[in-house]
């Protein structure tokens, strides 16, 4: 059985439907958190994921912001802007889906939060003191996390920490899980690692592999709705540099 795994879909539905049509056949859907913040489709990318296969989704902080459970003094004033867009935009029965979503859920050896197992909502996992201080916070093998929209794998060898991002793979890398680790499969809507193609993760049972993967799609049209939108110009420039 395959499953798609897939994070930081941000509003960004042609990203969304280019991924879902570049990962085949797959029998179910684990979602790590901010559908909606930043781009300019939310109701049509919360209503797409809702409709997946076996979808099992959970809250990312961009998630808590629009339901108001989360200070957003963090925020910049583009994400505020976009923020108080979203808002307005937002149909009631996709945001009374969004309420109802958990911030970790475990299954099968599997704890899948945004953030970082110690605070789902809002740590980065970014560098090996951190990931090292998070390996404790969960019993499961591994841990699928979002909110860097970079795709990483953290891993404990003997006593080391590595810790591996994916910089610029063809469109594939395949790898097997032995040691306990925190995997991030990237970002669908917004890669932050200077490639600007969606990044997504393949999860085979069968043969026990995980997939990462990269694939383009047309940010021009992204770029034209942003604006039309009338949403902060950087939120549409930044997609084309992948960061
Ligand atoms: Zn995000």
């Amino acid at each position: 059985m395959k499953t798609l795994i897939i994070s930081d879909v941000h509003a960004n539905l042609p990203a969304l439907e280019a991924v879902l049509e570049d990962a085949g056949r797959f029998s179910r859907v684990w979602c790590l958190g901010d559908l909606v913040g930043y781009g300019p489709y939310p109701n049509e990318c919360v209503e797409r994921i809702i409709e997946l296969p076996g979808i099992v989704c959970i809250k990312g902080n961009h998630d808590a912001a629009l339901l108001g459970e989360i200070e957003t003094r963090n925020f910049n004033d583009e994400a505020r802007q976009s923020l108080f867009w979203l808002k307005s935009e937002i149909k009631e029965r996709n945001f009374n889906w969004l309420s109802g979503l958990r911030e970790r859920v475990i299954l099968e050896g599997v704890t899948l939060v945004h953030g970082s197992p110690r605070n789902p909502i809002w740590e980065y996992i970014f560098g090996e003191v951190i990931a090292n201080e998070n390996m404790s916070y969960f019993n499961t093998q591994i841990c699928l996390v979002g909110h860097t929209h970079v795709p990483c794998i953290c891993s404990i060898e003997g006593d080391d920490l590595q810790s591996t991002e994916f910089k610029r793979i063809e469109a594939r890398v395949s790898f097997r899980i032995t040691q306990k680790c925190i995997l991030n499969p990237g970002s669908v809507g917004q890669p932050r690692d200077r490639d600007p193609r969606a990044a997504y993760l393949i999860y085979d049972d069968e043969d026990e592999t995980w997939t990462l993967r990269r694939v383009g799609y047309d940010i021009n049209r992204v770029q034209k709705r942003i604006l039309a939108a009338g949403l902060p110009r950087i939120h549409a420039y930044r997609l084309e540099l992948g960061k």
